[in-house]
């Protein structure tokens, strides 16, 4: 139990220095934040500890609206009803976001697990397996990739195809659907290597990546014209 407690103080220990030195400089900020939120974007990841999605976007408190579960998943509308329909439906139709991401990652567990839903090794995680079963659709572009075949490649296309499979369970939220048909609102994939820190951005009509300093270029470029 000494462990638990060591954990447990060193996160309070990060409370107070959060209040003793990150808040006094922030203080504004914060007092903006107070009473109200406007994000202009939803931001959808894996629960993964390794990602810091205020970190690789380098954003303060107010501007990221949050989803997190395992393998950043997104169940089609009317499959599920939870914290990720509400949320979305809240995102979109309360705060308006402009945008949603929805951000994979290398070395995902979830995606590992996906290679082989059937493996016994998941029989004592029965609310995981039938939780991936919404990604079983982008398995089913690899049906010939045993698990045991997968390398870091094979594994970062399939954790990509998830990203667009769950982009298009995305599209059948009426929220969504609605905004996008009104062009209130843009949707993209993205892929988070841990190891390089680098993000790319995956298109969905090609599904190929890019680096998302090229996009980025391409987007200055596009509000040029
Ligand atoms: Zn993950």
């Amino acid at each position: 139990m000494a462990f638990h407690r060591n954990t447990l103080i060193e996160l309070l220990e990060g409370v107070c220095k959060f209040e003793d030195e990150v808040y006094p400089k922030n203080k504004e900020l914060f007092h903006s934040l107070a009473y109200d939120q406007s994000p202009p974007i939803l931001f959808i990841t894996c629960a993964d500890s390794r990602i810091s999605p205020s970190m690789i976007t380098q954003t303060e408190p107010g501007e990221l609206f949050l989803i997190r579960n395992v393998g950043n998943i997104v169940p089609a509308y009317g499959n599920m009803v939870g914290g990720v329909s509400s949320a979305i439906e809240y995102a979109v139709g309360v705060l308006k976001v402009r945008n949603i991401i929805i951000c994979g990652h290398s070395n995902c567990g979830a995606m590992h697990a996906l290679l082989d839903l059937n493996h016994s090794k998941l029989d004592s995680l029965p609310t995981v397996r039938q939780w991936l079963r919404n990604a079983e659709a982008a398995k089913a572009q690899f049906s010939e990739l045993k698990a045991e075949d997968a390398g870091p490649e094979e594994v970062r296309s399939l954790t990509e195809a998830n990203v667009l499979l769950q982009l298009t369970h995305l599209k059948t939220h009426p929220a969504v659907a609605g905004a996008l048909a009104r062009n209130e609102l843009s949707i993209e994939g993205w892929y988070y290597d841990i190891k390089k820190g680098k993000v790319s951005v995956i298109d969905d009509l090609t599904g190929k990546s890019r680096p998302a300093r090229e996009e980025l270029e391409i987007l200055r470029e596009r509000k040029k014209s």
